[in-house]
């Protein structure tokens, strides 16, 4: 079984690719967008379950079974995603296979080197009969537009709270249903943020500190107490940056009027941050993280943070 099929075949993504096989129309190329790396990842099996099953992607039959466990001989995939990897997955569009069809499958596109990504052009802008192209993208700026343009671009949208809660419920998986209430309201419809989430059971305390910090840091004074309460020993600084962008996205998506399900515990800084502000954080952010890969004293990129964050703040009052 793939992983999350129950969720992904309920996607548009899928239903789209459905309606093309079962109309007797694939295209030569699908491309699966979407910053839930998970979620394209599983879809990518999918379609190739779908398009290689006699059943309309049964799941259960031989071909599905052995496209689930990765050695169906129809569907290729690079040994690498470097050059050398690639061209030797390009020459095999051209072999002829046993079956009618074979699926090529990129899961990770967007790690390819864009120079190297010229080499699927060809194949792409000359479609090859019986060859169905299947790519994965997660940052879509790393594609090239031209390979975009000769796909059928398929986005993989948020998933809904509703959706997550009730999988995730399932007895089977073994979850507490505060951890699923936490990692289902925090993860924004990202399947693998989901997922990383519910393996995280210092999450939920984490994540409460630092919305306490954010609201409450308003003096130099209170500045001091409040870093002192992070403890941002074994390279932990990191993952309360990330839990700081995390917040920052949200909230700013929201002042901009994008609906965000979920994370209520954020409300509470609704009032402490204008639009201007927080692409401020965001940009600190960013700085704090680049300073923390290269290896600064993880004392001092705090430090300098909240003092910025507070001028931040400050000047959006
Ligand atoms: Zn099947």
């Amino acid at each position: 079984m793939i992983k999350y099929g129950e969720l992904l075949t309920k996607t548009k993504a899928y239903a789209t690719l459905d309606n093309d096989a079962k109309d007797g129309r694939l295209n030569h190329c699908y491309m699966i967008m979407g910053d839930d790396e998970l979620a394209v990842s599983g879809l990518c099996d999918l379609f190739a379950q779908r398009i290689l099953c006699k059943e309309g992607g049964c799941g259960k039959c031989i071909s599905c079974q052995k496209v689930a466990d990765g050695n169906h001989e129809a569907v290729v995939e690079p040994n690498s995603l470097k050059a050398d990897g690639i061209r030797e997955f390009i020459e095999k569009v051209y072999v002829k296979g046993d079956g009618d069809v074979k699926v090529m499958v990129i899961k990770q596109l967007d790690k390819v080197d864009v120079k190297v990504q010229n080499f699927l052009l060809k194949s792409l802008e000359e479609p090859v009969d019986g060859v169905v192209f299947v790519l994965g993208v997660v940052r879509q700026t790393a594609v090239l537009e031209t390979i975009k343009s000769r796909s059928k671009k398929l986005a993989v949208t948020a998933f809904s709270k509703a959706q997550l809660k009730e999988y995730f419920s399932d007895g089977f998986r073994g979850y507490s249903t505060a951890l699923i209430d936490e990692a289902t309201d925090c993860c924004m419809g990202s399947l693998s943020r989901c997922e990383e989430l519910l393996k995280d059971e210092n999450f939920a305390g984490d994540m409460t500190e630092v919305v306490f910090l954010l609201k409450e840091l308003t003096s130099t004074k209170v500045n001091l107490k409040m870093q002192r309460r992070l403890d941002i020993k074994d390279g932990r600084l990191v993952r309360y940056l990330d839990m700081m962008q995390l917040i920052c996205g949200v909230l700013l998506k929201r002042k901009t009027g994008v609906r965000v399900e979920g994370f209520e515990k954020i409300n509470c800084l609704a009032d402490s941050f204008n639009i201007a502000s927080l692409v401020n954080f965001n940009e600190l952010l960013i700085e704090a993280k680049k300073k923390a890969e290269s290896y600064c004293k993880d004392e001092n990129i705090l430090d300098n943070l909240f003092i910025k964050l507070m001028e931040v703040k400050y000047l959006c009052r």
